[in-house]
């Protein structure tokens, strides 16, 4: 019977839930007193609902999942631009948030939708006035229609469950970055990033690991690849400013993101550890654009993780709202300083193979509590959390530097034909062109004498690790060998995938096997990737 009125309560929800005209349209979570998840179908219900609040809001699909589901991209704007052409003289700011990448994590879902009915509602919004918002709520469309009370077990609610973490090929979103494998990282590359130019791009999550008292932590890409200024301007105004908002303005407690080195012992520092480029945020960097993690603390409860989600989005379009312009300049001397590299490259421009972390120059402010070791018997130590609460400032490792670099060159050729490197290139957005004759070069050849597949397979690969020489020769490239110039604006992201020792590269990720040993015999085949150190003027055709 308990069963049949719970029914009912919830059947009269959901139909409260659809058309503004019974009062504003209001997502799961909220209906639910913050016990559930929206599903597919709510999300979707949510958005069309939006369409009829507002002219101010337009939506696109991205991409259409493993399972066929398509996955929305809410564009909004007052007024609302036709295209992205349409920006090309408007003072405007593009930002992107996306959500749910990791299908468990639910809060950004819930915290985004929310706040882009309020957007939309609110009379004389100042962010609107200078700011485009893009927003995915739904990136893993096929992982968040699992929800079950039996995934993420640890987390503090919703007790009705989530979804779960992989895609519908079994992917985790958060590592395809570079490989783009999902055609849900290929739509955002295709449909977001290459076709909107977001300036500003941050992606939700929920912790794992360390116990501290504030709900919401964030932080900035890292790799240093990337070009470094951009990482400054982050570290040292943008993300503190936007932290002291977010405490000071929505009244929020907030860190930022990492986990500490030894939960026993917090002097030893808070590291943020994840710094590949296979990760959304620190590949966007490599796009000389601004990248944002936020984690929400998965022991503080749904709602106020929610409601921590949806002022961190106050507080950073507040703050893209003041500083606009400044953000823009800031872009446009990346873009140009890179562009500028690619034309004029000397030595001391290089990639870094091997590179390590230290602390920032300022340290880490963390209400964290007292823990007791439970087993540190296992692969992983296993620890509780005492209400013995303590604030500790400690050192924060996350400034990555180089350790072994090589030298950028003015051009990459590849000596193979592949369309699936081909079209991965060209979905990152990277400029391809054709040799238009045979051409001798004086050329750097990468020559393998190591070569090793993992032994235990990792996102569906037996990722690869590679040492060898570089040699140089004059070598004959034929007409219709694919360039890549380093002068354009994807320069980072071309490197990390051509380079042969990138940790993140087509090499790395079993792109390239088959050119790489021969037919017969032993040894191995040079690398299918050759250097032009020096400028050269290279007849070429468009390759599109
Ligand atoms: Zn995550």
């Amino acid at each position: 019977m308990a069963g049949k009125i719970s029914i009912l309560i919830l059947a009269v929800l959901f139909i409260g839930s659809r058309g503004f005209g019974q009062g504003e349209a209001k997502t799961r979570a909220e209906l639910s007193g913050f016990k559930s998840t929206s599903d597919y179908n709510d999300v979707m219900s949510f958005i069309a609902n939006l369409k009829s609040l507002s002219k101010n809001i337009r939506v696109e699909t991205m991409a259409r999942s493993t399972e066929g589901r398509d996955i929305p991209l809410l564009i909004i704007g007052k007024p609302l631009p036709d295209s992205p052409e349409a920006l090309l003289n408007d003072p405007r700011i593009v930002v992107y948030v996306q959500a749910n990448i990791h299908a468990g994590e639910v809060e950004g879902k819930e915290a985004t939708l929310m706040f882009a009915r309020d957007i939309l509602k609110e009379k004389n919004s100042p962010i609107l006035d200078h700011v485009i918002l893009l927003i995915c709520p739904l990136f893993n469309a096929d992982g968040n229609d699992r929800i079950s009370t039996g995934n993420r077990t640890d987390q503090n609610g919703p007790v009705n469950g989530v979804g779960v973490r992989y895609n519908g090929q079994f992917l985790d979103l958060n590592r395809d970055a570079m490989k783009a494998e999902s055609p849900e990282v290929r739509g955002l590359l295709r449909n977001v990033f290459n076709k909107w130019d977001p300036y500003i791009f941050m992606d939700c999550h929920t912790t794992n690991g360390s116990y501290h008292v504030e709900p919401v932590t964030f932080t900035w890409m890292v790799n240093p690849n990337g070009d470094n200024s951009l990482i400054s301007y982050l570290r040292d105004k943008m993300m503190p400013e936007i932290s002291e908002k977010l405490l000071s303005g929505y009244k929020v407690e907030n860190c930022f993101y990492g986990e500490f080195n030894d939960m026993m012992d917090p002097g030893k520092g808070w590291l943020m550890d994840a710094s590949e480029p296979r990760y959304m945020v620190n590949y966007f960097g490599l796009r000389n654009r601004l990248g944002i993690l936020n984690e929400n603390y998965v022991y503080a409860d749904f709602r106020s993780r929610v409601m921590g989600c949806y002022h961190l989005l106050y507080s950073l379009l507040d703050y893209a709202t003041a500083n606009y312009t400044e953000i823009k300049s800031l872009i446009a001397a990346a873009d140009r300083r890179t562009i500028s590299r690619g034309i004029n490259s000397i030595k001391a421009d290089s990639f870094a193979v091997e590179y390590n972390v230290r602390e920032a120059v300022k340290k880490v402010t963390i209400k964290t509590y007292e823990a007791e070791m439970v087993s540190d018997s296992g692969p992983r130590k296993i620890y509780m959390r005492t209400d013995r609460q303590k604030t500790v400032t400690v050192p924060y490792f996350i400034d990555y530097y180089p350790v072994r670099k090589t030298g950028l060159p003015f051009a990459y050729l590849l000596t193979v034909n592949d369309q699936e490197v081909d079209e991965l290139l060209k979905t990152h957005g990277i400029v391809l062109e054709k040799l238009a004759e045979d051409t001798r070069l004086e050329a750097e050849k990468f020559e393998i004498t190591e070569l090793h597949g993992a032994a235990r397979l990792n996102q569906g690969h037996y990722y690869n690790t590679v040492k060898g020489t570089y040699t140089t020769s004059d070598v004959n490239f034929k007409e219709g060998t694919i360039v890549i110039r380093m002068a354009q604006p994807l320069a980072n992201v071309a490197a990390y995938l051509l380079e042969p020792e990138s940790g993140d590269g087509l090499l790395a990720w079993n792109f390239l096997d088959r050119y790489l040993v021969p037919q017969w015999g032993r040894g191995f085949n040079p690398y299918p990737v050759c250097k032009i150190m020096n400028y050269t003027t290279l007849k070429t055709i468009p390759f599109l």
